[in-house]
């Protein structure tokens, strides 16, 4: 800590050397504020931080949301946080299920105990995951949340999540802590990596480098893909928004794609002769694994509080992915 080069920031971005913090990192520093990063880099890199360490406003410090004195000590130093640092992916949340509780759940607190000392405003990533398996898409805040058994680990993530909703909304509503908490939506765009199972980036690669593209259960399934941008522009605009505080809001595109129907745009955006490979459930994941047939947001909410909604629509989403693949 005693690198830093400044000693006040306007906002701490936890997990900013992810996909998505780095990002917001990024579009922070270019509206002129200054940012401090605190990242384990256990997914996110060093690399997608390329740009912002270019900026003067710019420090990150390599750590974990799971150190207290840490957390503290850069809670102390920043107006606002954004905690977006969190155990990511549908493939890594399953292999490693201890590490996927201890940092959801113990990392928000830390972060929540730290700003509630300091009366600091903090924004909290949350995930459509918490949703679960309802059946009432589109799913709107208030929704109930529809949970599988405890013996199937996806689960775990959804509730570590959903626990840490709760203990968001208990410290704005015990201790006048100021949350704002967002929903997010199957956020894709330039740096996501397919590596923890995300299926637009593995589809891209797959069909960038002529390989089968693997399309899990009968493809049927649909998401709502959200370009990163957008997501970026929509934490942004809640942060400013005094009405958001203590509320949850969905973030996400409302465009429903069946993946088999993803898999076909990828494979012709990317002028590719790939095969597209159907594969049972039960071979790409551990048994009893359930899928999400639907999850669609409502986003009523997020458009009353902020006046914008995403709009990018999957082809323009597409092609972004793929020209940021082939730059590399
Ligand atoms: N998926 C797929 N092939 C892959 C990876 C994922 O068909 O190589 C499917 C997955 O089963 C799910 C959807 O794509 O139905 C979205 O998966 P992702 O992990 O991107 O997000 P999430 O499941 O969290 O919505």
């Amino acid at each position: 800590m005693s690198s830093l080069r400044v000693r006040h920031y306007d906002y701490l971005v936890t997990g900013g050397a992810g996909f998505i913090g780095s990002h917001l990192c990024e579009s922070l520093l270019e509206s002129g504020v200054r940012v401090l990063a605190l990242d384990d880099l256990s997914t996110g890199t060093l690399a997608n931080l390329e740009r912002c360490v270019e900026n003067d406003s710019f420090t990150y410090v390599v750590g974990s949301v799971l150190d207290e004195e840490l957390v503290n000590e850069c809670v102390d130093l920043s107006d606002t946080v954004i905690h977006l640092a969190a155990a990511v992916g549908v493939e890594n949340v399953i292999s490693r299920p201890v590490e996927t509780i201890e940092t959801n759940v113990r990392g928000t607190e830390n972060v929540l105990q730290a700003a509630c000392k300091k009366n600091r405003k903090v924004f909290l990533a949350s995930t459509s995951e918490v949703y679960g398996k309802s059946g009432e898409a589109p799913f709107r805040e208030d929704g109930d949340i529809v949970l599988g058994a405890t013996c199937r680990s996806r689960w775990s993530y959804a509730c570590s999540k959903a626990m840490d909703e709760f203990l968001a909304l208990a410290y704005h509503k015990d201790r006048d802590l100021e949350i704002i908490i967002g929903r997010f939506f199957n956020t894709v765009g330039p740096r996501q990596t397919g590596e923890y199972g995300m299926v637009l980036p593995r589809f891209v690669d797959q069909a960038l480098s002529g390989a089968p593209l693997t399309v899990y259960g009968d493809g049927t399934q649909t998401r709502c893909f959200c370009l990163v941008h957008e997501v970026v522009t929509c934490v942004r605009a809640l942060l400013d928004c005094p009405e958001a505080i203590g509320a949850a809001v969905n973030i996400g595109s409302v465009e429903e794609v069946p993946i088999l129907k993803l898999a076909e745009l990828v494979r012709e955006a990317a002028d590719s002769s790939s095969e597209i490979v159907m594969i049972p459930y039960d071979e790409a994941f551990p048994k009893d694994f359930e899928d999400m047939n639907r999850r669609v947001p409502d986003v009523t909410r997020l458009r009353q509080l902020t006046g914008f909604a995403p709009q990018a629509g999957i082809a323009e989403i597409i092609e972004e992915v793929i020209a940021w693949r082939k730059s590399l």
